[in-house]
């Protein structure tokens, strides 16, 4: 499983960071899917080694700018390259007007099909061969959700000792097993493939979290997830210094959610613009990490912009040295 973030500000760009877009792909998978859709994300994706040619679905966790304004010129854009492929976008209700006033107003026609799923519909968003996708709703300024990803069609192999075990004699019968047809023996016992073979890898389980202020409601979504992308707008100390919290969470906030339920990789996003990475500055971007730190003892980062990671067997996830989608 890959993760690569093409923003991490809030609200606004910085000069070194973009607004809200994230690409997750899974192993033996061909595609990506995008996670909100920044103003930007175009060129942060040009920038990237993914292609939306080989773009498999949007999903828009909020309809606040920072997650959407970037949609109408990707969808031009994706067009132009001359995309034929049908393009799925998961997303509050309202964004299909913006998509279609902006297609309308500017007369753009695009050369492939948009299927457009309200978000606010079924719990399940989302499949296809490799990913399926539910929405958990979080608490916001707006209704906001969050995507949790679970790996699908894992390739099997063979349980050699449970299939001596259960006599099934060697040959044509362990192909179709292994293809996940149950069969039936010449002494009349039928065995179940999932009874005699295992996945080849762990099925992964990521949750990408919109803007939020309470992440206990992730607390369902987050069960034996291996990641969870989510926003940490402010420290303790600048949150509270506002007059708000603007529906949004601070670093220590998502940390100890984190810590209380044992979750194994945390990557944190989404930072006010405030922050910044140089070492003297006002708001450094290392006190976002040091307050959750302070309160999670697993795997954490910090998202960085056109930067990739990945997900190793030992279900840890590292900063890739030279990305590939
Ligand atoms: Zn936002």
């Amino acid at each position: 499983m890959k993760l690569f973030f093409f923003g991490t500000s809030s609200g606004k760009p910085t000069r070194s960071r973009n607004v809200a877009g994230a690409a997750l792909s899974f192993a033996n998978r061909s595609g990506w899917y995008l996670i909100d859709c920044g103003e930007g994300t175009q060129q942060q994706i040009l920038r990237s080694p993914y292609s939306l040619h080989d773009l498999r679905a949007v999903f828009i966790t909020h309809v606040h700018g920072d997650h959407c304004f970037g949609l109408p010129g990707l969808l031009g854009s994706a067009a132009l390259g001359n995309r034929r492929a049908p393009l799925s976008i998961i997303a509050p209700r309202s964004l299909r007007e913006l998509i279609e006033v902006s297609l309308r107003c500017t007369h753009l026609n695009l050369s492939f099909r948009w299927e457009f799923q309200d978000v606010e519909g079924r719990e399940l968003v989302f499949k296809d061969h490799g990913v399926e996708v539910t929405r958990h709703v979080l608490s916001h300024r707006v209704p906001s959700y969050a995507y949790r990803f679970v790996e699908q069609g894992m390739k099997k192999r063979l349980d050699v000792s449970e299939l001596v075990r259960r006599l099934v004699p060697r040959g044509p019968l362990w192909g179709r097993l292994q293809e996940g047809e149950d069969v039936r023996l010449e002494n009349g016992e039928t065995v179940r493939s999932g009874e005699v073979t295992l996945e080849k890898w762990p099925r992964r389980r990521v949750v990408m979290a919109g803007d939020n202020d309470s992440p206990g409601l992730l607390r369902e979504a987050c069960a034996e997830a291996d990641l969870l992308v989510h926003e940490a707008t402010f420290t303790e100390a600048l949150r509270r210094s506002l007059p708000s919290d603007f529906g949004h969470c601070s670093a220590a906030e998502v940390a100890r959610f984190a810590e209380a339920i044992n979750l194994p990789n945390l990557v944190l996003t989404h930072f006010s613009a405030r922050f910044r990475e140089s070492g003297g500055a006002r708001f450094p971007l290392s006190q976002l990490f040091e307050d959750a730190r302070r309160y999670y003892g697993g795997n954490l980062l910090l998202a960085r912009d056109l930067t990739g990671y990945r997900l190793g067997c030992d279900g840890i996830l590292r900063q890739e040295m030279e990305s590939s989608p």
